[in-house]
């Protein structure tokens, strides 16, 4: 990690101390920093305006409390610069207008999140840029579905839904085969748990909606990658698409980062144990939940990351039905999409889901019953006696 903490350069500083100092000057004292409420900032002198003095002129490009989000963000994945967008679809379309041309096509791994799909399934389409989605979980099909004009890698740490494990060191392996640019959505995995630069990725994008906030209190958006690519990005699609992260949701996600470290560790320490009441249980017929020592994926799991975090999946017996009664029985947690916030939730693919992402393939059967879950912060004895009475239900 490199930078400066009030002067003093943060290499070899851990996480957790990062994140409560890092990218943060003082004012006055103040152990917060303030919010640059400011649409505008003035110049002192004709010069100044006309020169490249000031980094801050208008809060579309750039404000000194988005800028101290963008250091911390940067630093947190490894990466030289980061820039934060109004939500994860804003930065992710920004990220695929400033990679693709005209004729441009893309290799995307699928169950993918659902407005990447949309994006790239249909609306990209306008622009004459194409799209195939295919397994990742086995290496050949990457590099089959390779073409003339493939210009993109686009891929999840570790998939929403299906909680699915990529192998990254084969997509980086084909991104240099063909030479191609590699882009990773780490919302779910987070840098806590995965830092995909270090692995040889181009690009890095995270909803900030979802644990990097965590409160449930805000939508946004980040792209993390070298300096030369962010500061291209910035002078053209953040400047003309425009789609910013307001100064005060920018203070909000710095706030939420200074607990980042600290709630993985109890999301990832509670989903451990919900995985392994759900393991037991006799209603359940497969737990999504690649850290329990004989899910499919264990191996790949923990060569690549580093821990759990609180998402996870289980498939239920008796289909729809039975989901339906799971989730109504549940007391904490709550029937709602999004996830990574301190609050337990439940959602269900039945409930609506893109069932045309997975048509004709292995998941397709496996919609009706899944059941996602967003082991929240509550103490987990509660969470497990929420679970065990609502499966009694179910
Ligand atoms: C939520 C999410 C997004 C979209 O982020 P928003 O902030 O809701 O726009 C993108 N990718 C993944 C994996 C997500 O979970």
């Amino acid at each position: 990690m490199n930078g400066e903490m009030n002067g003093k350069p943060t290499q070899g500083m851990r996480m957790q101390t990062m994140l409560a100092h890092y990218g943060e000057e003082t004012f006055h004292g103040a152990v917060v920093p303030p919010v640059f409420m400011n649409s505008l900032f003035t110049a002192r002198s004709y010069d100044e305006m006309k020169g490249p003095g000031n980094p801050f002129r208008y809060s579309r490009i750039s404000n000194p409390t988005t800028d101290a989000l963008e250091k911390k963000l940067a630093a947190l994945d490894n990466g030289e610069a980061a820039k934060v967008f109004a939500s994860g679809m804003a930065a992710i379309s920004t990220a695929l207008f400033h990679y693709l041309r005209q004729g441009d096509h893309v290799v995307c791994s699928y169950p993918i999140y659902g407005g990447t799909y949309a994006i790239l399934s249909q609306w990209m389409d306008r622009y004459g840029i194409s799209c195939d989605f295919v397994d990742f979980r086995n290496p050949d099909n990457i590099r089959k579905a390779v073409k003339p004009n493939t210009k993109l890698l686009l891929t999840e740490g570790y998939s929403t839904m299906f909680m699915d494990v990529f192998d990254i060191r084969a997509v980086i392996a084909v991104a240099r085969e063909f030479g191609l640019k590699s882009i990773i959505d780490n919302t779910c995995a987070t840098p806590s748990t995965l830092k995909p630069l270090d692995w040889g990725f181009d690009t890095v994008m995270h909803s900030l909606s979802k644990y990097l906030s965590g409160h449930s209190d805000v939508i946004g958006g980040a792209i993390i990658s070298d300096s030369e690519t962010i500061c291209k990005l910035t002078e053209i699609e953040v400047s003309l698409i425009g789609a910013s992260l307001a100064p005060f949701e920018s203070w909000l996600v710095n706030r939420g980062l200074r607990t980042f470290g600290i709630r993985m560790k109890q999301h990832g320490q509670s989903a451990l144990q919900v995985a392994q009441l759900l393991a037991n249980h006799p209603k359940v017929t497969r737990v999504n939940f690649p850290f329990l020592p004989d899910h499919e994926q264990h191996a790949l799991a923990v060569s690549q990351m580093s821990a759990p975090t609180g998402l996870l999946s289980f498939e239920l017996h008796g289909g729809e039905l039975s989901v339906q009664r799971f989730v109504d029985a549940l007391r904490i947690f709550k029937i709602g999409v999004s996830w990574g916030g301190f609050e337990s939730l439940v959602y269900a693919t039945a409930i609506g889901w893109q069932h045309e992402q997975v048509r004709g393939t292995e998941y397709e059967a496996r919609v009706e019953g899944l059941v996602r879950l967003s082991v929240g912060l509550e103490d987990t004895e509660d969470l497990l006696e929420d679970l065990e009475h609502a499966l009694n239900e179910a």
